[in-house]
């Protein structure tokens, strides 16, 4: 070993006590079946996740479940300014509320599972500097002692004779500044990053192997780029990616789409420490069609769809957004899940050629579609306890009722549930609310009633009391539609549509009319479900005072 280089690479990390090998020995190959994906999902600790990430992690853990391997859950701290107070706790919740469960990894702010560990970045310092080390040792690293208007001048040279951007070649000063003067600056305090000496050449190409996209050709890497920060002498990406990948046994990496253009980099420094490469899949952006047509990004700020926290404010249920996400993380999904029509996919296996490398497409109105589906495989108990569950958090009022009046409450979300064709009208516990209001008292104080097409307020007065006092009937569907019929031949209303179609002007109106009507008075809405389950659940009384309400109202 060159002495000199020992003397400075001691000088750069004073502290590391511990070898590559080492390192390679706490944390051996994971013993695991063929084929098995270790997968990791690894954002800063923002405290929170948006839809874009949620869609990675979800990604990350369904291979890792689809192949009996691991998901491991890394916090990447590095870049200190983007950390929140209790960011980790943050990101744990907002992914627990979509059943994403890391089988390894930081489980709260300071504690984490699994034997590959640490796994926040900020904890591993010794391990990047051992491994930051050994390249000082090699002659691959070196100090770079330039500071930040060194580094602009060299830039503005650059793009003054048009050349390529960054440290690289005759721009790379710190490349060649000799060992024994790096020494005497770093014994002078000097501050230093620490740099890769790339052994790279731009003319020759390198291919990345994309699971998603095919092969992509790329120069090499020739960047003498950061691997140490001066600062708080942390990684850069380029670099954790390296020695966490490497040691946590990654198999395969699945990230943005923004890091495809720094795979040279990646790729040189795995050849380098001559280590397994992983398997790379660069997800493309969540997109959506905007209002003016557009096929844009997603964004933080405009659409409040891209914050997983909406989905849980809406109460859209999780089961029914995890199908949704499938269904944009592989485009085969939805044909499958036409076919096996239920919550649970785990028999469909995530395909890497079927993910979008254009981005996916992001659709409200779709995952409406499927929170409806799923609402109409749901039994009327399950409904009421996660009604229950959503309430207590969003909408008190309704809450309180469900608890006063949980069997009738039941009854209710029954209507045309076990049906051949159940409703599939609710689209997240929050639009419940709207189904049912006109089944409470409470909940009927004003309501706006839609107009029935039947407006005399006579003609009304003379149905609704007919009606009740003579042809209500609550026992029998078939029963109570035959006396509805019987009271519409009496009141001059076809009791039949087709009678009626033949010749309307020989009656006021017909059978649907007078349901109309009823349908009105009781619920104030035209369109409800089968009228007689609802009357059949409000009982004679409050017929009669939703009847008199209504004729209150009218003038
Ligand atoms: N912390 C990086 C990011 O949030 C992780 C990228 C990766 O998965 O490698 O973009």
């Amino acid at each position: 070993m060159d002495d000199k280089l020992k003397i400075l690479a001691d000088l750069m990390f004073p502290d590391v006590t511990k070898t590559i090998l080492d390192y390679e020995k706490m944390y051996p190959e994971r013993d695991l079946k063929e084929g098995a994906i270790v997968s990791r999902f690894a954002p800063s600790p923002t405290g929170f996740v948006h839809m874009g990430s949620l869609l990675s992690a979800f990604e990350d853990n369904k291979v890792a479940k689809d192949t009996n391997g691991v998901f491991i859950l890394r916090i990447e701290d590095t870049d200190q300014k983007r950390s929140v107070e209790n960011g980790i706790v943050g990101i744990l919740n907002d992914l627990k509320n979509f059943d994403i469960i890391p089988d390894e990894g930081m489980i709260d702010e300071n504690n984490s599972v699994g034997n590959y560990g640490p796994y926040i970045q900020s904890e591993r310092k010794e391990i990047y500097h051992t491994f930051a080390k050994s390249l000082v040792l090699r002659g691959l690293a070196y100090p770079c002692f330039c500071t930040s208007s060194e580094l602009d001048e060299t830039r503005e040279i650059q793009e003054l004779n048009k050349e390529r951007i960054g440290y690289y070649g005759s721009f790379a000063k710190c490349r060649n500044i000799p060992v024994d003067e790096a020494i005497n600056r770093i014994k002078n305090g000097e501050e230093f990053v620490v740099r890769l000496k790339s052994p790279g050449d731009f003319n020759k190409k390198i291919i990345l192997h994309d699971l998603v996209r095919g092969d992509i050709e790329f120069p090499e890497n020739d960047l003498d780029i950061v691997l140490i920060k001066s600062t708080d002498k942390l990684p850069t990406y380029h670099f954790a990616h390296l020695v966490d990948d490497h040691l946590m046994r990654v198999t395969h990496v699945m990230r943005g789409e923004e890091w495809i253009a720094s795979f040279p980099i990646h790729d040189q420094l795995f050849s380098i420490f001559n280590f397994k490469k992983p398997n790379y899949a660069h997800l493309g952006l969540v997109m959506k069609i905007d209002e003016s047509g557009t096929r844009r990004k997603l964004s933080k700020r405009k659409d409040p769809e891209a914050s997983v926290e909406y989905y849980h404010q809406e109460g859209i249920p999780k089961e029914a957004v995890k199908l949704y996400l499938m269904t944009v993380a592989n485009s085969n999904f939805e044909e499958w899940l036409d076919n096996n029509p239920s919550d649970d996919f785990s028999d469909f296996k995530f395909d890497f050629k079927k993910v979008s490398a254009s981005g996916s497409l992001f659709d409200v109105l779709k995952l409406l579609n499927i929170s409806k589906n799923y609402f109409g495989r749901q039994k009327a108990s399950t409904i009421y306890d996660n009604l229950l569950v959503w309430t207590s958090e969003f909408d008190k009022e309704f809450h309180d009722l469900l608890v006063k009046y949980k069997d009738y409450s039941i009854k209710v979300f029954n209507i045309e549930r076990e049906v051949e064709k159940p409703r599939k009208d609710y689209t997240s516990y929050k639009s419940i609310r709207n189904f049912v209001f006109y089944m409470y008292d409470e909940l009927f104080k004003n309501p706006t009633y839609d107009t029935p097409k039947i407006t005399d307020k006579k003609e009304i007065e003379t149905i609704l009391n007919t009606y009740y006092d003579e042809y209500l009937e609550l026992n029998d569907k078939d029963l109570w539609f035959s006396k509805i019929k019987e009271m519409c031949d009496k009141l001059g209303y076809a009791s039949n549509i087709k009678d009626y179609k033949k010749n309307p002007t020989n009656y006021k109106g017909n059978v649907s009319d007078v349901t109309g009507l009823i349908r009105v008075s009781l619920t104030s809405k035209m369109n409800t479900p089968d009228l007689f389950y609802i009357m059949e659940l409000l009982g004679k009384d409050k017929i009669k005072e939703r009847f008199t309400k209504y004729i209150n109202t009218i003038k």
